[in-house]
């Protein structure tokens, strides 16, 4: 059954979608870590459906909110009108919040995807500012739809300036690579001070933006954290020039990173937070959350059929509630630190992993040519035939990874917060044995 299906998705379905790609798997059952082939199979899956599963699969926490709703009778499509499963979804959402930031802030459901959240907070920025380029980084990544306001042909929605315009790339302070040949806090300190003149040149090019777009771990860069220090950095040079700060906490949030959401890390408070993946619950939900003086927006002016759906919400309401009230997120930064021990600790043994580095359960594995000639800041060349390998010696492990990254050479694990001691051993167990048997 499982080779059939196999067969017709790879004749009907485009071939875009890279993950249906790298892994010939028909799941049948999926349940907290673990997902089982049509074959049988079971496999420790640490992609999390990327970072979306935050209580893994079918936790029952997720599945009796979801029950609860069908039972009820709740209308599951209703536009946007005013239901008890938003209430309650926002009133969770808020208290997640960092308290200072929920006090006034204001909630926009946008839909279904992180992309989508990524489009209207920018489109709010520019309507708050009148302005339309943007700043963002470089290994960013924010998503998919940059062009789907442009081909609209509403100008009414596109007010006050179509979407897109001019975007200035600015050097993350990706330690290991380091764009200005010297990591550390000092690469840091670089990229900020890089950041700030340029700005701040009359012949710099840059023309006063609607934003600056950031993530606190960059995740399909290849899970490079921003130190905390850097962090702030951007948010005083920002406001220090009238530039609203939207973080993107798609892939961080819901306790990921061992912080309910990793601006907490740095103690930055954002102008915009985009937010999707985990907050549904592993159904789609996307919401912008900003600070009330950015409420520019008339009625109709950012809307869409889904957004907001009842079941999503009711799971992401559970979800919030479960990871906040089961001390989860302190259990990300404790087993994550461990996990990232053991893998660092594995270096010397395995020359080929170049770099360990991430925050609470978003760890990333930089695989390296250790024969290769060392860049200014001591980085080896990536090697990203080695991380495929690598990707399926582990699902013959029974391992599910997926790789990210500059160059698709970072190994990225993503598992579960509910993930065991015992699960997190294992994982690693299969992890480290598929890097030495692909590495030689
Ligand atoms: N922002 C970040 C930080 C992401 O990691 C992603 C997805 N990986 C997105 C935005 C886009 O989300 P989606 O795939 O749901 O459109």
């Amino acid at each position: 059954v499982g080779d059939a299906i196999l067969r017709r998705q790879r004749i009907r379905e485009s071939a875009a979608r890279t993950y249906a790609r790298s892994f010939p798997i028909v799941p049948v059952r999926a349940n907290g870590m673990t997902v089982e082939g049509a074959d049988g199979r079971r496999y420790l899956d640490c992609l999390s459906g990327a970072g979306t599963l935050a209580l893994g699969h079918n936790h029952p926490v997720v599945l009796e909110a979801i029950r609860r709703t069908l039972d009820s009778g709740a209308p599951l499509h209703l536009l946007d009108l005013a239901t008890a499963e938003k209430d309650d979804f926002t009133t969770a959402l808020l208290a997640s919040l960092p308290p200072a930031f929920a006090a006034n802030a204001r909630i926009h459901f946008c839909g279904p995807a992180g992309t989508d959240a990524v489009e209207a907070a920018l489109k709010l920025m520019q309507t708050a500012t009148g302005r339309r380029g943007a700043l963002a980084f470089t290994g960013a990544y924010h998503g998919m739809t940059a062009g789907a306001l442009a081909v609209t042909g509403n100008v009414a929605v596109k007010e006050p300036l179509p979407s897109g315009g001019e975007v200035t790339r600015l050097p993350f302070p990706y330690a290991y690579r380091c764009p200005f040949g010297v990591g550390g806090e000092r690469g840091a300190e670089l990229s900020a001070a890089y950041t700030e003149r340029l700005l701040d040149d009359p012949s710099g090019g840059v023309l006063p933006p609607a934003a600056m777009i950031v993530e606190a771990v960059q995740g399909e860069g290849g899970v490079v954290p921003a130190p905390d220090g850097w962090l702030r950095a951007m948010r005083r040079i920002t406001a220090e020039r009238g530039i609203p700060l939207i973080v993107d906490e798609v892939q961080t949030g819901v306790g990921r990173t061992g912080a309910m959401w990793a601006v907490e890390h740095s103690g930055v408070m954002p102008d915009a937070m985009v937010l999707s993946k985990a907050i549904g619950g592993s159904l789609p939900l996307a919401v912008v959350v900003y600070r009330e003086e950015y409420d520019g927006w008339r009625p109709g002016a950012h809307t869409g059929t889904f957004r907001g759906n009842t079941l999503a919400m009711a799971a992401g309401a559970a979800t919030l509630r479960f990871v906040a009230d089961h001390g989860l997120v302190a259990r990300a930064a404790t087993v994550g630190a461990r996990m990232a021990a053991r893998l660092d600790g594995a270096r010397g043994r395995l020359p080929v992993i170049g770099d360990v580095r991430g925050r609470g359960l978003m760890l990333g594995v930089e695989l390296v040519d250790p024969a290769g000639t060392p860049d200014t800041c001591g980085a080896l060349p990536p090697d990203p035939r080695l991380a495929v390998r690598v990707r399926e010696a582990c699902l013959a492990r029974g391992l599910i990874v997926e790789l990210g990254g500059r160059h698709d050479a970072v190994l990225r694990l993503l598992p579960p917060l509910t993930i065991t001691d015992e699960q997190a051993e294992a994982v690693l167990d299969r992890l480290l044995d598929a890097i030495e048997n692909a590495a030689t």
